[in-house]
């Protein structure tokens, strides 16, 4: 249930309205939009309650939110949620790229990548310490060594950093050393680690189950924003379809469909999403032009050594910066900001691929 009180309604209504909900023992989520604040209740509520609030100065209306997601919707926050870290807005009106290998193999590795993606206009260096592997006897990332290479590479080049966390336990250090934490597809339904990260500090993005329904994505999403933590992103990957030629069938439809349901940022992920380092250009560039608020994608300087089986998806340095520069003219047909500099396309034009 939500009760929507006008921005006129003098503060001391807001609280009145506070202090009735908890009252009753429920949780309250408030969310101030531009000419409206938005008060969620979270909890079994008395029917009567509604009644009541409905009765109470400064409340317009009293909605009950039917879907089984409440802080996730955008009943609950019409407003885009826009993130921001540091001088980079996620949401609203620019689009955000997160470029980086799969997995961080050694800091020689992450520090030349993080060059790469920052002379290509990128903001964020994606990189995974901890891989998430099919097989038990995979390489499975070289751990917390890794979260440090990373942090120092996207300290020197400028770089926010976005990393995978698997466990729990592994939360609070991933919390320390990288800007953004990644939920995998294998964990978009780990509930323990959902409501860990609802008091993990850091921005979270939530990549959507390789079968998992909008609907199931956004509960997982729900768990986050009720423990606290307002600040998620949902990823589209990819869904395991019949089709076998590319890796997974990228649902291009849950950006529109997700943005319509929800006010979080949808970020697209073109590499797993395709599987096919041919299909990741044509697929990042469909994704924004559907509407996708930012893109993460792999690129690796050698990527057919790269220490996972994703070397086959990932780009190489020089199609990372077209696609970059590609971006940049598609970008505000589509009412997204996003600019590689002049000087950061030279810099990278001197770059010479081993
Ligand atoms: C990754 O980003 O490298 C990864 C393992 O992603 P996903 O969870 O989508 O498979
Ligand atoms: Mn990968």
């Amino acid at each position: 249930m939500i009760a929507i009180l006008s921005n006129q309604a003098p503060e001391e209504q807001l609280q009145d309205v506070i202090r009735t909900i908890e009252k009753e023992g429920l949780t309250v989520h408030v969310s101030r939009g531009s000419d409206r604040t938005v008060v969620g209740l979270v909890g079994q509520a008395e029917p009567r309650l509604a009644e009541h609030l409905r009765q109470m100065k400064g409340v317009e209306e009293v909605v009950k939110i039917s879907k089984s997601y409440k802080l996730a919707s955008r009943d609950f926050h019409p407003e885009d949620t826009v993130i921001q870290i540091g001088d980079v807005k996620i949401g609203g009106g620019e689009l955000v790229v997160m470029g980086g290998p799969c997995a961080v193999e050694s800091a020689e590795q992450i520090d030349e990548i993080a060059r790469l993606v920052k002379a290509a206009g990128g903001q964020v260096l994606r990189g995974g310490a901890f891989k998430p592997r099919t097989g038990p006897y995979s390489f499975q990332g070289v751990g917390v060594e890794g979260l440090i290479m990373m942090a120092e590479a996207g300290k020197k080049h400028g770089l926010l950093t976005i990393t995978e966390v698997m466990t729990p336990e592994y939360v609070d250090i991933c919390a320390e050393y990288a800007d953004i934490l990644q939920i995998g597809t294998r964990n978009m339904q780990n509930f323990d680690l959902l409501r860990k990260l609802g008091t993990c500090g850091r921005p979270v993005l939530l990549k959507r189950g390789f079968s998992a329904t909008y609907d199931e994505l956004l509960n997982a999403a729900e768990y986050i924003l009720a423990g606290g933590n307002p600040d998620v992103m949902l990823c589209e990957r990819g869904i395991r379809t019949f089709e076998s030629y590319t890796r997974n069938t990228l649902d291009l439809a849950a950006i529109p469909a997700l943005q319509s349901l929800s006010h979080l940022p949808v970020i697209s992920d073109p590499s797993h999403g395709t599987g096919r380092r041919e299909l990741v250009e044509p697929m990042a560039k469909a994704s924004v032009a559907a509407g996708a608020d930012g893109l993460i994608i792999e690129m690796h300087t050698d990527p057919d050594n790269s220490m996972t089986g994703d070397g086959v998806q990932s780009l190489f340095p020089d199609q990372f910066a077209g696609l970059m520069r590609d971006l940049e003219q598609l970008s505000p047909i589509v009412g997204k900001s996003f600019s590689t500099t002049k000087a950061e396309a030279e810099a990278f034009k001197n770059w010479a691929i081993v």
